[in-house]
């Protein structure tokens, strides 16, 4: 068959899921300019492909526009079509970004933590996923055997990574039914998200070629275990050197590092309904999982809402030491999680926050979380009236339409999604 390269451009909205129109590969220069068209109601299509309620109705037109820092490309060499797709941005016609233009939002949020701070922040999202041509087996958690099992989706896996510029680090079979982990290097600002959306995206399209699926959502069995997503993080300065590390401090924290820390904690009921966004994120974030249920920060516990990550001894501790905010997962735009994350840091060290004694629980519903958010000025703030108003009628809409399911009905639901 005759064939013509496409490309798609995409952006990730507040469904965490990777939307986006494609053009002929031969029209990328002009299309770089002009970007393809998109509607501002396209932001408030759900995890379900329903648009329950929307504040901007059918008017309206905007262009989303790729970014040349964020091309992923993967060939597959199986005779498949590539992976080949640009993340954008949503402007309006003139070109200003659009008020609820999620990568704007994050890079509005990392500006803000240069201008107070005069940092860059590095950061790497690490994700669970569960890997469907794997059958469980007793015994299976971090054995050789179940990465054996796998097959070769690893190592395709690991090659679009590689080609799409997200840097693989590590890959292993984790302690779930049929879960799997993987990692790539920390990059600075923006990209680092760029680089979780694509590494999400390759890990779909490698699953794909080989007749399965790679599934993020952020539980599949309310009775197991969860799929999280750990964003870990620490500062630079402007030489590049490490800015989040003090020995003198009982927790070895820079004083940003330590009042970037106490915003998340202090912002911690409104920011949950932003990176753990989906009904079923509360049922993974609940005791007994590895996983969050308090809004705390320790020192190497895979328990806490905020770990601070061990250090090799000998090796430069200052460049090493890192933080893991570990409340979000899949079901989130990694622009939106990094967003917000920093924003609720940068308004620590703003107001320079200290660490509570003790954590109170974190939400136990999205409602609850989302009624924070609502009621979070400092939020309202962050992402303008407009986005803050649209994002609670998007994720109240999707709630809505879950009423009556039980949870393991919710949770096959999102596994068909994410
Ligand atoms: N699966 C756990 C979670 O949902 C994390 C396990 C780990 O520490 O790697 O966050
Ligand atoms: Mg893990």
């Amino acid at each position: 068959m005759n064939r013509e390269a496409l490309i798609m451009v995409c952006t990730c909205e507040m469904s965490g899921r990777v939307r986006g129109k494609g053009f002929p590969a031969r029209e990328l220069s002009s299309r770089m300019k002009s970007g393809v068209g998109w509607v501002p109601t396209n932001s408030m299509i759900n995890a379900f492909s329903k648009i329950p309620a929307t504040p901007f109705g059918t008017g309206g037109d905007l262009i989303l526009v790729p970014d040349a820092e964020a091309e992923a490309k993967a060939e597959f060499g199986d005779g498949s079509a590539p992976e080949h797709f640009f993340l954008g941005d949503i402007r309006q016609l003139d070109g200003t970004p659009w008020e609820c233009c999620p990568r704007n939002f994050a890079r509005r949020a990392l500006a803000a933590l240069k201008e107070v701070a005069g940092v860059n922040l590095l950061s790497a999202f690490e994700h669970e996923f569960v890997y469907t041509g794997v059958e469980s087996r007793p015994g299976e958690s971090y054995s050789l055997d179940a990465y054996r099992r796998q097959g070769i989706f690893a190592e395709g896996f690991t090659a679009a990574l590689r080609q799409a510029g997200a840097e693989p680090e590590t890959f292993l079979p984790e302690y779930g039914a049929c879960q799997y982990e993987f990692t790539v290097s920390p990059a600075l600002g923006l990209q680092s998200a760029d680089r979780a959306v694509i590494a999400r995206e390759m890990a779909r399209a490698t699953a794909h070629r080989l007749g399965h699926r790679a599934i993020f959502s952020p539980i599949l069995d309310p009775a197991g275990v969860g799929n999280g997503v750990h964003i870990h993080f620490s500062f630079r300065d402007a030489h590049g050197g490490s800015a989040t590390h003090d020995p003198k401090d009982p927790f070895g924290l820079s004083p940003i590092a330590r009042h970037f820390a106490a915003g998340l904690l202090h912002h911690m009921p409104a920011l949950t309904a932003i990176t753990a966004p989906s009904s079923v994120s509360y049922i993974r974030l609940r005791p007994n999982r590895w996983a969050p249920t308090v809004a705390d920060l320790k020192r190497q516990d895979r328990g806490a809402a905020i770990r601070i990550c061990p250090v090799i001894p000998g090796a430069d501790v200052a460049r090493q030491f890192n933080l893991e905010y570990r409340v979000a997962d899949s079901a989130a735009s990694p622009y939106l999680t990094l967003g917000a994350l920093v924003f609720a840091g940068v308004d620590g060290i703003r107001r320079k926050l200290d660490l509570p004694s003790e954590g109170p629980p974190l939400s136990a519903t999205l409602s609850s979380a989302l009624d924070a958010l609502e009621a979070s000025a400092p939020a309202k703030e962050w992402m303008g009236a407009a986005f803050h108003n649209a994002y609670l009628v998007h994720k109240r809409g999707e709630l809505a339409g879950l009423e009556g399911l039980d949870e393991k009905a919710c949770c096959d639901l999102y596994a068909e999604t994410y």
